[in-house]
Parts: structure tokens; sequence; C-alpha cells
């Protein structure tokens, strides 16, 4: 116990060293984890919390068999991709295999950031375009050239030191409950069509100004961005249009891949789509750093042509290549997508158990283990309920239970657990949200949180598309105005108030 007091000690010098400028989770209060398995993680107290969030440690921390794996070929060859190697085939092989037949070549990395910055070298290469649409909210890695495709990163930026680029044109998020073109204010209308033409409005600017496409980026889900389902029919428009104008477009499945969807391998596949390029990473090696980008034969080829080769020290090694070929092996042999499927609904089915006991659940939206549950003020203005939200995530800590928040306003709490999470761990994590949701009703009664967070949508930015200003608004005003354009509205019955966007 000593020892432990100790440790903690050294958090100040941790924060003030290494740690000034890292999102630390719990940052007044961290966590010092030193051990983890499964589901699981303990601190050095020996207290085991639930861990709902780790979307890395994807067949589960520590699992033996990865462990083993890496061990086995640490002991016998580590080298640099410049040799041939049968581990750097077979697991080519084993993703191409997941993936439309088209997309038959891989390069091998070592982050999401870097197979980002890959896919848009070779975008540049095979388009010579220059133009880029992301979308708002997003967030595709942490160094400059990905970063200039990050809004979720920019909007935040102070010292307006990191801009975006000329070239870089932000659409709307495609959020049915929160963004520019909402599921209440729109019944009955093709959602997935309106976002889509704002996509085409872009690249109708950029050709009006001479200029040529190169790539569009996003994932298929959006998780950063707060847990978003895309409209139906939303991606196979903006590919169309984005290919009708020349350009590729990038599925970044660093967040939302390996299965953790349950019905398919990648999320791209539950909108239809083929990408030109697919980027993989985070559960790809449990934990260990590789990363991959899956491209065309011809795209490949244009870059081949380029005279730069490609040449990235670890990228590829024998013992990252045997780590995935091992998660590979255990989401097959574990039945991890199934897995993920009946878990998944599980909780789902679970949480609007809750979101009729709790006018605070304003959506509950996912897909297998990809979850949000959006908290809001009043749902009829969707107001986001951000302290409540941040108050629910330190009292499910306070139970041994670690969730996250995310989204414009931090509000909805986030679950990305490990493929290994049971309907145990489900089990006790309703049964403690259920307690920490009641808790919240009981201080709401008591005037403890404020009745309106923002006033205002602080959200709302501004992007400067070469001399025009681009006002992005994809994210209403939470004004009365806005939800009272017919009237004002009764409150309704709780059991027939919105229903969730996706289950
Ligand atoms: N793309 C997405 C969607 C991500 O969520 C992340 C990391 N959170 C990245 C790219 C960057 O990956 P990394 O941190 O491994 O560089």
């Amino acid at each position: 116990l000593e020892q432990a007091q100790l440790a903690r000690n050294y958090i100040p010098i941790c924060l003030d060293r290494v740690l000034e400028s890292c999102d630390l989770f719990f940052h007044s209060d961290p966590l010092k984890i030193v051990r983890a398995s499964g589901q699981y993680m303990y601190d050095e107290l020996g207290n085991q919390y639930l861990d709902c969030i780790n979307n890395v440690c994807h067949v589960g921390h520590s699992h033996p068999y990865v462990v083993e794996a890496a061990y086995k070929q640490m002991k016998v060859l580590n080298t640099n991709n410049r040799y041939l190697h049968d581990n750097i085939v077979k697991l080519a092989k084993r993703l191409t295999e997941t993936m439309p037949p088209k997309l038959s070549v891989v390069y091998f990395c070592n982050s999401g950031s870097e197979a980002n910055d890959l896919a848009i070298r070779l975008s540049r290469h095979h388009t010579k375009g220059t133009e880029m649409v992301t979308l708002d909210h997003a967030y595709h890695g942490h160094i400059v050239s990905t970063m200039n495709i990050s809004p979720y990163k920019i909007r935040k930026n102070t010292d307006g030191v990191h801009p975006y680029p000329e070239y870089v044109h932000v659409a709307p998020s495609p959020d049915i409950y929160r963004g520019k073109y909402r599921d209440c204010d729109h019944p009955g209308e093709d959602l997935g069509e309106k976002y889509a033409n704002d996509v085409k409005d872009i690249i109708d600017k950029v050709h009006a100004k001479g200029k040529k496409m190169c790539l569009f980026i996003a994932e298929s889900m959006q998780s950063c961005g707060g847990q978003v389902i895309f409209p139906e029919g939303y991606l196979k428009k903006v590919y169309r249009y984005v290919h009708d104008a020349g350009g590729v477009c990038i599925a970044d499945e660093v967040q939302v891949g390996f299965g953790r969807v349950g019905s398919h391998f990648w999320s791209f596949q539950i909108q239809g789509v083929e990408p030109d390029i697919v980027t993989v990473g985070k559960p790809m090696g449990n934990g260990h750093p590789i990363s991959a980008v899956i491209t065309t034969k011809e795209i490949s080829s244009s870059f081949a042509k380029c005279g730069m080769s490609y040449f990235n020290t670890y990228g590829g090694n024998p013992v990252s290549c045997a780590i995935g070929l091992a998660v590979m092996d255990v989401i097959e042999q574990e039945g991890l997508l199934q897995k993920a499927l009946e878990t998944g609904n599980y909780i789902t089915e679970k949480l609007m158990e809750l979101m009729k006991m709790f006018t605070i659940i304003g959506d509950i939206r996912g897909q297998g283990l990809f979850i949000g549950i959006d908290l809001v003020k009043d749902r009829k203005t969707r107001e986001p309920a951000t302290e409540e939200a941040e108050y629910v995530l330190h009292r499910m800590k306070q139970e041994y239970i670690i969730l996250s928040t995310d989204g414009p306003y931090e509000n909805i709490l986030k679950m990305k657990p490990p493929m290994c999470f049971s309907l145990k761990d489900a089990d006790n994590l309703i049964e403690k949200l259920t307690v920490a949701l009641k808790e919240v009703e009981e201080k709401r009664k008591n005037g403890e949180f404020a009745v309106k967070a923002h006033g205002t949508d602080k959200c709302h930015n501004t992007v400067i598309d070469d001399e025009e200003e681009i006002a992005i608004q994809d994210v209403r005003p939470f004004s009365v105005e806005t939800i009272t354009a017919n009237g004002p509205e009764e409150p309704a019955d709780l059991e027939q108030e919105d229903t969730p966007t996706k289950k």
C-alpha cells in the first residue's frame, strides 16, 4: 500500500514532464493501470476496472495467443521489410481476403496516422489532384498531414497556428440526430441524399475554381464525431460524386474495423461501398503498433512510378506481422464478430429500456460493439447534457467501469470495448449506469445542473475556403425557435418520444 501511495506521488511529476499536453483520462485523478487481461484492467492497488472503451486491445488485453506469437517471432528474427519474409505476405493475403477483390495491394506502417498520411500520398500521385474533402468533427491522426483533415482537432486550436490549408474542404458530418439536417426537421426525407449533395456542392465549387479533386476521406461510422451512424445511401452517393470528379475515396477503418460492427468485418461494407483505399490500425496489433493501407493495383502502380520508393523502418516487420496474423486468428477462432453482434444487441436493448426510464437519454445509436448514448437536457431541443455526461463518467469510474465521452459537446457516452466483452459485463454496466442516471435525475430536480448548457452553438465554425468564407452549420443552435417553428409542442409521453436513430 505504501508503495502504491508513493507511486501516486509521481503523478504531478508525470503530468509536468511527460504528459502535459496529453489527453489523460480523468485528468484531475488519473488512473495508474499496471496490468490487464481480457476486458479488465487493474490499478496499482489491485482494483479491477471493466474496460468499455479500449478498441485497440481488440481481442482482449494481453491475449495469450497474441503474446505468444510475438514472443516466438521475437526470438527468431525481427528486421525491416527490405528482405522477403513469409509473415508479411501471409498477413497481406489474410487482409485482402476480407476486402473487395479490387483492393489487392497492402502497405504496412505503424500507426493510424502513418496509414492515413500514406493514403494521402497515394491519392496525390494517382489523381494528380489537390483538393481534399473531409467530414466535420472527423479525426484522422496526429501528424501534420492528417491534422489538416481533422476538424475534430483544428476546431480546438486556440492560437491560430493550425488553420485548414486552402485545399481542404469540410463537409457536414451526416449526423441525423444533431447535424445540419436532423430527422425531426426533415421527416420522411432522404437525408443521405441531402448530406451527399453538400459534398457535391463542394466539388462543384472546386471545379468552378479550376481545381482538381484529389480525395474524400471518412470513417464509415464517425467515432470521434460522436458515434455517428450515417444515413442509408450516404456514402454510395458521395463516392459516386467523388469518382465522377476523378478523386479517390478513402475509408478510415482505424477505429471501426476488424469486425467491431459485428455484421461485417469492415464498416464500409454496411454502406455497401467499395473504397479505393482503406486504412487500418489500432485493433490490428491488439496494442502493438501496426497499421496498413490497402489499395488497388492501379493506385499502387501510380505511386510506384513517382520515383519515391516506400521505406518505413518498422512497417511490415516480421514481429508486427506475426502479431497481426495472431489477431486475425483469434477473431476467427473465438467467433468475435458474432459475439460483438450478440453482446452489442443485448446492450442496445437494455439501453432502450433505460431510455424509457430516463429522459436524459436522447438517442442510442450504434452497431455491434460501437455504441453511443447521447445525453440531452431536453429531448425536444436535443440540447447536449455535457455536465451530466461528465458526472456519469466519474460516477462510473467510482464503480470501476471505464467509459468515455465524445462528440462536439462531449455529451455522448461512448462504448467500444474489447470484443470479448460479455453479457455479464453488460449487466454490470447497465446496473451501474442505472444508478448513475438516477442520481442525475435527482440532481436535476434539485437544480444542481444548469437547465441550459449552451445558449448558442459553440461548435458553429468558420472555414476559410480560398477567398470565400463558408460557414459550416452542421450543428444546430439550440434555440427555442428551432424547435417550435410549428408552434409550441406539448411534452409527449415518454414512451412515444424520439426513438433511437439506429440499433
Ligand atoms: N483515424 C482514426 C479514425 C482514429 O480514431 C485515429 C486514432 N484515434 C487515427 C486515425 C490515428 O491513429 P494513431 O493514433 O494510431 O496514429
